[in-house]
């Protein structure tokens, strides 16, 4: 019969945790511990290794602790090093809960082997909940059988598990019929490699990362070029998808219009968006990414390099699902993504027109990336691509270009003293080589939200763009002080409005966040916009909110001369 009990989910416990958090944790815990009779108690960790409180958990009263063993760089250390205590069971976090490649047996059988050599008693686990995966590849029935064998979404993880096991208990474990068959497959070569792509990551030199000429002097020179008004307004790029927009994407995708009616449709649509804009009074303008499905999958599908799932959906900020396209390969620009629809939008107006990409650290922290080269290396191939385009839209005439890391922060590890070395070090550096090879007079513009920024300021300034909008409004506009105080050198556009309600802003409310944001930042770095994307909105709330943003800048424009 099972034995009844609980399990405690820790994940806080991979953070860095100070002495004081591990005194309280083990005080409370031995609360609880002394209360539970009969019960067994499982703490479970996940996200990452316990290095700092592996000694107290293991001597706590648990009758199971979960480690994770695929994002926990130190866990097999720590168990080597400090042991597993005999009356414990060791919740053993081998396949990996975050993504969808299929586990190599060989390896996990490695890192088993090392654990048996420490714990008398094992149980095999995911590495996390499976919340983070798709439910079941069986629903796949468009992806060919070269890409699905290498796949495992949630119910063929419970599989593998339970190959596991089998292998585990069989006589000679690698001459089982499963375990030959797994290997078999990752000694095959998938047929996923760009020779040239790797030769260009590889090349890559110090200077291709540094945009020159330093920013204050491209400050002036812009300043010169462009001549906008003090506060100059724009919006973060998208306009509503309303139901005809969605339905003019559908009908070309099922075949019931040629791509020549879709792309007529669209640049329709964009031409109303421009007129619509310049009717409003905005600055910069947008072409409304009436094109796009979502920041990603576009991008994804206009690169070599990317494939793409039917069903694969998993659930992301709360209530809301996405479908993550997977980096199958090495990543190349097939084709110019943008410049045909940007071209065409600043053909039609004399105001500067902003050319819209995704940058390649959100592309990548929304994809399924591969397993078998690092994220650095990943990045890189994507930033090489999203450089190629911004140069196309800059040789094309496109003088201010918005490359979009909204998920920049995605990927950050929890523990703080990793953040650097396993992330920044490369997720900066990724960005910078996007526009590094832009001439002076070309304005880089950058968009961040779903995220706290104050810890990194430093480092989102280190992106060295000339101009970055936020997602600041629901924060309170507490990032003000975090840009004060550490003297934030790019011109910025926290956002005067939250755009995820249907609320319609006053001029008076708009009028009086800006003049709070004057009050940390100096007046000719401040930029006027919304606080996302406009796309899940309509237009009955769209029109008369931007309406007022236009008219508070104004306003603020004539209280500051
Ligand atoms: N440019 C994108 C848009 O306006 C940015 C979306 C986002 O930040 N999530 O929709
Ligand atoms: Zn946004």
């Amino acid at each position: 019969m099972a034995q009844s009990g609980y399990q405690f989910d820790e994940p806080y416990l991979v953070r860095d945790l100070t002495a004081d958090d591990t005194v309280l944790f083990t005080r409370l815990y031995r609360q609880i511990l002394s209360a539970k009779g009969n019960v067994s108690v499982l703490l479970q960790t996940y996200f990452g290794d316990i290095r700092d409180c592996y000694i107290e958990v293991t001597s706590l009263a648990f009758d199971g602790v979960g480690l994770d063993f695929v994002e926990g760089k130190q866990s097999l250390a720590l168990v080597k090093a400090n042991g597993f205590p005999s009356d414990k069971i060791l919740f053993a976090g081998v396949v990996n809960g975050k993504n969808i490649w299929r586990n190599s047996y060989a390896k996990t059988l490695d890192i088993i082997g090392e654990l048996q050599k420490h714990c008398d008693n094992i149980v095999l686990n995911t590495s996390c909940s499976l919340l983070h995966v798709p439910y079941t590849l069986k629903n796949e029935t468009k992806l060919a059988d070269e890409y699905k064998k290498y796949f495992v979404f949630a119910e063929e993880k419970l599989a593998e598990l339970a190959e596991l096991k089998n292998i585990l208990s069989a006589d000679k474990p690698m001459e089982t019929d499963v375990y030959v068959r797994n290997a078999a497959l990752f000694n095959e070569s998938r047929n996923c490699s760009n020779s040239d792509i790797q030769a260009k990551v590889s090349a890559l030199l110090d200077k291709d990362f540094i945009r020159l000429p330093v920013f204050a002097e491209r400050e002036k020179i812009q300043s010169k070029e462009f001549n906008l008004p003090l506060f100059p307004t724009t919006t973060i790029g998208s306009f509503p998808q309303t139901a005809e927009v969605k339905a003019n994407r559908s009908s070309f995708k099922s075949g019931k219009i040629t791509e020549a009616q879709y792309t007529d449709f669209n640049k329709q649509k964009i031409a109303e968006c421009v007129a619509l804009q310049e009717k409003i009074g905005l600055d910069v303008l947008a072409h409304g990414e009436f094109e796009r499905n979502d920041m990603v999958e576009y991008f994804g599908e206009c690169l070599d390099g990317y494939i793409f799932t039917e069903k694969a959906w998993v659930q992301s900020y709360g209530t809301r699902c996405v479908k993550p396209p997977v980096v199958w390969g090495d990543i190349s620009r097939a084709k110019p993504m943008t410049v045909a629809y940007s071209v065409y939008a600043q053909s039609i107006i004399k105001k500067p027109m902003k050319g819209m990409l995704t940058g390649p650290v959100t592309i990548l922290n929304w994809s399924f990336p591969r397993e078998d080269i690092s994220l650095k290396e990943c990045a890189y191939q994507i930033g090489l691509a999203i450089r190629e385009e911004v140069l196309d839209l800059e040789a094309n005439g496109i003088k201010i270009i918005q490359v979009d890391e909204a998920a920049f922060r995605e990927k950050l590890p929890l523990r703080k003293s990793d953040w650097r070395s396993d992330y920044l070090d490369w997720a900066i550096p990724a960005f910078r080589m996007v526009h590094s090879g832009v001439k002076a007079e070309t304005q880089i513009h950058t968009h961040m939200c779903y995220s706290e920024f104050n810890d990194i300021i430093r480092d989102i300034d280190n992106m060295d763009a000339d101009v970055i909008t936020f997602e600041a409004s629901r924060s309170d506009l507490t990032i003000l002080t975090a840009l004060e105080e550490n003297n934030f050198r790019t011109h910025v556009g926290p956002g005067v409005y939250d755009i995820h309600s249907s609320r319609i802003p006053g001029v008076e409310e708009i009028k009086a966040a800006l003049n709070k944001m004057l009050e940390k930042i100096p007046a000719e770095k401040l930029w006027v916009n919304p606080d996302c994307g406009l796309k899940t909105r309509g237009n009955a709330e769209t029109v008369p909110s931007l309406e007022h943003l236009v008219q508070a800048a104004k306003e603020i424009r004539n209280e500051n001369c």
